[in-house]
């Protein structure tokens, strides 16, 4: 028998329907028939009402660009001082130590939240937290990360890694394993396209950090950097040529901005920039929290949001944030820029703007992000330090 869930307040983010009070969601089987008033939908359906009292209740959101591969490195980096001295403070670190059992609270914690989808970047155990993933109720991608220089005859080899659990994935029906690029002074050119030509084959969603720092411009632009010269002293590199172009107009002439690529980051981004990403069709996921962690500058928010661009929301790793909850991210973000956005257009940062980006692209992430009749049952009550934030 459907179930009537009221609540005192119920943003849908539904184009075109507005914030409704008093009102109600019914669901049956884990999907919505109907949202409305509490009155006319109790009229209408006699089962069993929960009432959850004096709540915001909205969409589950989508945390659209972390590193869960990163979670025991919480509060063991280097905060505030740049780009470079994190980097030194993280490389002090053994990184690619998965503590399975701090990733699995994290996912707990952020389904306990109100999170549903996860998107996760991975350079070396893409295939364990694919499964980790999987045996999760979220939904989710699962990037492998591509780093480096060398690059396969075939970029499908890219995702044999991967390979041998995606019967768990998609029996899972719940994700996608995909490849992400790590970033175009970090990733190969050529490495990069075989990355997007594997996840174009396949229609899966690309990822690349884009524009995160002014050592990225740096690196790019004339091969000097304080970066560069820090590889160069432990060994990581020995020579590097500049392509000698800014990063969004080198990832454009790289073939690597389209409908199926979120660009991570933007901080750096000029208005050509925006304007070519929005041509593009390509989404951006910022990463505020990071951003100010790491010491790097913050994205042009206005600008971005100005220009149309579908921009989502990530929270990063925990070795450049303090939790891994969108709604943590989206409170900070509107605290740092009070009057930009109106509660509905930063709820649609974690909600219905990645829905648009991964709905095509992962299974069951078009039902999420919204609620409405046929959508699936899954929401979040907005915590009072959000409610506050845009207040
Ligand atoms: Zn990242």
């Amino acid at each position: 028998m459907p179930e009537l869930f009221r609540a005192a307040r119920i943003l849908p983010m539904t184009p075109g329907w507005p914030q409704l009070e008093d009102a109600a969601v019914v669901v049956h089987d884990q999907l919505i028939l109907d949202v409305g008033s509490f009155a006319d939908l109790r009229r209408k359906h006699a089962g069993p009402v929960r009432d959850l009292g004096e709540v915001t209740l909205a969409p589950a959101t989508f945390n659209s660009h972390t590193h869960l591969e990163m979670s025991h490195l919480l509060g063991r980096t280097q905060p505030g001082q740049g780009f470079v001295p994190w980097v030194e403070s993280l490389l002090a670190n053994e990184l690619y130590a998965l503590d399975e059992v701090r990733v699995r609270t994290e996912l707990a914690r952020l389904e306990s939240r109100g999170c549903a989808f996860v998107a996760d970047i991975s350079t070396r155990n893409a295939p364990r937290l694919a499964e980790l993933l999987a045996g999760s109720g979220l939904f989710f991608t699962s990037f492998q990360e591509a780093i480096g220089n060398t690059v396969p005859d075939n970029p499908a080899e890219l995702l044999h890694q991967v390979q041998d659990v995606a019967d768990n994935v998609s029996d899972s029906g719940r994700g996608v394993c995909a490849v992400a690029g790590h970033a175009l002074y970090s990733s190969g050119p050529g490495l990069l396209r075989a990355a997007k030509a594997a996840d174009n084959a396949r229609g899966l969603p690309f990822s690349l950090h884009l524009a995160e720092h002014g050592d990225e411009d740096a690196i790019l632009l004339t091969g000097k950097s304080p970066f560069l010269d820090l590889m160069r002293q432990r060994g990581f590199i020995t020579d590097y040529a500049a392509p000698g172009q800014r990063p969004v107009p080198l990832a454009a002439t790289l073939g690597l901005l389209d409908e199926r690529t979120l660009c991570v980051h933007c901080v750096t981004v000029t208005d050509e920039d925006i304007a070519q990403i929005k041509a593009s069709r390509a989404s951006v996921c910022l990463c505020p929290r990071s951003n100010a962690f790491i010491g790097v500058g913050q994205a042009p928010l206005g600008k971005l949001l100005v220009a149309g661009v579908n921009l989502c929301l990530g929270t990063d790793g925990l070795c450049s944030n303090v939790d891994l909850d969108p709604l943590g991210e989206l409170a900070w973000l509107a605290e740092q820029y009070p009057g930009v956005l109106s509660l509905a257009q930063g709820l649609a940062l974690v909600t219905v703007n990645p829905a648009r980006f991964f709905g095509p692209l992962v299974p069951g992430a078009g039902r999420l992000g919204s609620l409405a009749p046929g959508q699936l049952a899954r929401f979040s009550v907005l915590p009072q330090a959000v409610l506050d934030a845009f207040s």
